[in-house]
């Protein structure tokens, strides 16, 4: 079987075995002979399972899957979305402030990580999966805040959390007490990813979005990496995302004191140096732009300021 079913009518399709990324995790729910996928993960994983899934279940590829829903625009969750088009007609849906990320796969890279020329180069030649080896084409729905998505018999709301991208949304189903989370709220609480954003996203949006996730009596966590978390009290994660990205604000701002003015450089240095927050080393370049928005947010809260060139100190 391609799919694994975790919940009546939802099935789990994941990913080979990525490293630091850990499963790239991909959903379809199937419900009154119609389908949806929700992150079909990156170019080439999970690819073709997706499709055996639907041939699978004996629906038709071609006329029974009504969307292809994208939680955001990173490669890893949304480069496979492109070539499921393709072979299914279904629509690309994603909130208008990631589809940038669809039309122009190699924004990701130019606008959305802080990176030089150097670390881009390398992460083109990568394999792993942020690599964007694919070409962009025009996403079909662009989604927006409270909307829903009918799928047979289950309904599913959009909800805009802003944090880890500026068009990251998630799907709630109010039924099932079910939330696809994608990178917003992850299963493990030491992970990394609890805090990770690129440029365009905002730590402060994400700890307003998890307060308003918290209080929807979530039983079934399911994220875009890894294994979901079912039949639990979800709140304990929302809790350990919100406190993680405390953390991490905490953290940043200690330094910034110690150091009385540092740039990003510094601070990633000082942030790695004191291992008090998990930062694997695959991930480098998500550190160095997660330090900057968090510096953004700090400003925005009024505790530390800009003094130009890219050198920050504590108000
Ligand atoms: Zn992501």
């Amino acid at each position: 079987m391609a799919a694994i079913e975790i919940i009546p009518n939802v099935h789990a399709i994941r990913g080979k075995f990525a490293g630091e990324f850990g499963f790239i995790a991909s959903y379809l729910i199937v419900s009154d002979g119609e389908a949806l996928v929700i992150d079909p993960g990156t170019a080439g994983d999970p690819g073709d399972r997706i499709e055996r899934a639907l041939k699978e279940f004996g629906l038709n590829h071609k006329s029974d899957l009504i969307g292809i829903v994208c939680t955001h625009g990173h490669p890893d969750h949304a480069g496979g979305a492109i070539r499921l088009r393709k072979v299914t007609g279904a629509p690309i849906m994603i909130h208008a402030d990631d589809a940038e990320l669809i039309r122009n796969p190699q924004s990701f890279f130019e606008e959305r990580l802080l990176m030089d020329r150097a670390t881009r180069l390398s992460m083109k030649l990568d394999k792993g999966p942020l690599r964007v080896n694919y070409k962009g084409c025009e996403p079909d729905t662009l989604l927006s805040d409270g909307q829903t998505i009918q799928v047979g018999d289950t309904s599913l709301q959009v909800i805009l959390t802003r944090g880890h991208s500026a068009g990251h949304c998630v799907l709630f189903d109010s039924t099932k007490k079910l939330l696809f989370s994608g990178d917003e709220v992850n299963n493990f609480p030491n992970d990394p990813r609890k805090f990770y954003v690129d440029l365009s996203g905002s730590l402060i949006s994400k700890i307003a979005a998890i307060e308003r996730l918290a209080k929807l009596g979530v039983e079934h966590l399911l994220p875009a990496h890894d294994v979901p978390y079912l039949f639990g009290e979800a709140r304990l994660q929302f809790g350990a995302v919100a406190d993680g990205v405390v953390h991490l604000q905490d953290t940043v701002l200690t330094h910034l004191g110690a150091r009385g003015e540092a740039d990003i450089e510094q601070l990633v240095f000082d942030v790695r140096q004191s291992r008090s927050v998990p930062i694997p080393e695959s991930l480098d370049s998500l550190i160095k732009t997660t330090v900057q928005v968090t510096l953004e947010g700090l400003a925005e809260a009024g505790l530390v300021k800009n003094l130009g060139n890219g050198v920050w100190t504590k108000v």
